[in-house]
């Protein structure tokens, strides 16, 4: 077994079986993304279109694709027939353009919506009264090439464990809310991603459905 398998092995001890391992692969080479596959990771999440469309096209195991990072409506055409799930529809601009693209090739997209719940400021995602004024928009009803399946988060970059746990329970109580009211008869709404390589612990706990891990499994990236 390799370091990338030994990392898999060790994850999957720590997380119950229900939760899915989405492996984020930036930054790291398509034969990385093949040994997980052996140890039988099938998800993989990228953040940038071109890196996720040019590995989509090279590796030849039939992998899945998760766009995790900020999306460009500009970049959607290409991502399109590549991704299975994007995590990080942020507006009701790129809801369109995604709606469109996906009709032009006979295509359901499903997608989640990208929720900022961290202190930063440069984490994308709508806040509580834009996500309330997108779901409201009489034109959201029209868009039956998207499916809106869950939620995601990023929580703030800190040590403080106490206000990781806090940003992650007003996620899931944002969740909890929707899913009894504007989405009670949408059963396809019930992914809650949440939770990196320093934090799924905690995001388990308060109810993450989908981990986002990328550094836990294959090792620190190296920005050049
Ligand atoms: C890079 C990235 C991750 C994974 O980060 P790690 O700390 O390596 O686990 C998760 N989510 C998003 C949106 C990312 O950009």
């Amino acid at each position: 077994m390799n370091y990338i398998q030994e990392n898999i092995e060790k994850l999957r001890q720590q997380i119950p079986p229900y939760v899915t391992i989405v492996a984020v692969s930036k930054t790291h080479s398509v034969q990385s993304i093949e040994e997980a596959y052996r140890a039988g990771i099938s998800i993989f999440g990228e953040n940038k279109v071109q890196e996720l469309v040019q590995k989509a096209k090279t590796i030849s195991q039939p992998v899945q694709w998760h766009m995790i990072g900020h999306l460009q409506t500009n970049k959607v055409k290409t991502l399109l027939p590549h991704v299975t799930l994007i995590h990080s529809l942020d507006s009701l601009k790129l809801a369109k353009e995604i709606n469109k693209e996906s009709q032009k090739i006979q295509k359901i997209t499903p997608c989640l919506l990208q929720v900022h719940i961290a202190k930063e400021e440069t984490k994308f995602g709508f806040d509580e009264y834009e996500l309330s004024s997108f779901l409201n928009n009489p034109d959201l009803p029209n868009l039956s090439h998207i499916k809106i399946c869950g939620l995601m988060g990023m929580a703030t970059f800190t040590d403080d464990t106490v206000q990781i746990r806090k940003e992650f329970s007003t996620l899931r109580k944002l969740f909890d809310k929707l899913k009894t009211t504007y989405f009670a008869n949408n059963p396809d709404f019930k992914e809650l991603s949440m939770g990196m390589s320093n934090d799924f612990k905690i995001a388990i706990d308060e109810g993450s459905t989908m981990i986002r891990v990328g550094s836990i499994i294959f090792g620190q990236r190296n920005y050049t």
